[in-house]
């Protein structure tokens, strides 16, 4: 990516927060279609699930609804194609069978390029973080597996930390406030420092996700790992975007230029 685009994205973000510079001190990564390539499994095991039960979601769509919850998702769909909501004991025979599809699906592998990104970044000494709206209870144990080193559990958010998930803002403004504990900790009360959303930015992947990201006030990367447009992201406020993690990856060194002072 030319350096121009970057400056520009950049500097726009600035004038428009009204902060004098960018002060990254910490990254806050998206799980799913970003860590790891999993969207492919969701959006399949939406489109079989809904299939089985008369409905119609193709797999592009369950891209575009990432992030909703399971009764959000059955409820537009059913609306749209039948005027009315489903009923609770519908979602939930709808969502546990959807469950049940996506776990025999074989297991989703790290995104290409991540490892090597989570690399470069704690080697800019940024600190990288999850922030999720997964539950999985695996979690913690598989991103070590796979990105050993690299996260902290006191520095993730999951869905057991949040009441609203994205795309509300609630998740990354937990994230902020996650590491804004972790490194006063240790620090005495004349050393303690605040922290801004200019100390942050957002990698995500879906338009919802985008959407709490840029809601934080966080400057936000899309990276489009789907097969959703691109302006699907940038209307929801994107700061930049890369079409893959490998790309975002082989970029970090132009973009840590404008985002570390
Ligand atoms: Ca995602």
């Amino acid at each position: 990516m030319d350096t121009k685009i970057i400056k520009k994205a950049v500097d726009r973000y600035l004038n428009q927060k009204g902060y004098e510079k960018m002060n990254l001190q910490a990254v806050m990564f998206d799980m799913d279609g970003v860590l790891y390539d999993s969207m492919k499994n969701h959006a399949y095991a939406w489109n079989q699930t809904m299939a089985h039960f008369g409905l119609d979601l193709p797999e592009w769509e369950a891209y575009m609804h990432e992030g909703r919850t399971g009764a959000s998702t059955i409820n537009i769909v059913s609306l749209r194609q039948r005027g009315y909501e489903a009923t609770q004991e519908e979602i939930d025979k709808i969502y546990q069978y959807k469950s049940e599809l996506f776990n025999s699906r074989p297991e989703a592998e790290p995104m290409p390029g991540a490892l090597n990104l989570l690399k470069k970044v704690k080697n800019s000494n940024v600190t990288p973080m999850v922030v999720t709206g997964s539950g999985q209870k695996t979690l913690l144990s598989r991103l070590e597996k796979n990105f050993p080193g690299i996260f902290r559990r006191e520095l993730m958010v999951t869905a057991f930390d949040v009441k609203y998930g994205k795309p509300n803002p609630e998740p990354y403004l937990m994230g902020m406030e996650k590491y804004h504990t972790f490194i006063n900790n240790e620090k005495n009360d004349t050393e303690k420092i605040s922290l801004a959303p200019n100390n942050f930015i957002v990698v995500e992947n879906a338009p919802l996700g985008v959407q709490a990201g840029v809601a934080a006030g966080v400057f936000t990367i899309a990276v489009n790992t789907g097969p959703i447009p691109n302006a699907a992201l940038f209307e929801q406020g994107a700061n930049l975007l890369f079409p893959s993690m490998q790309t975002l990856c082989d970029n970090w060194e132009k973009i840590i230029e404008y985002l570390k002072n």
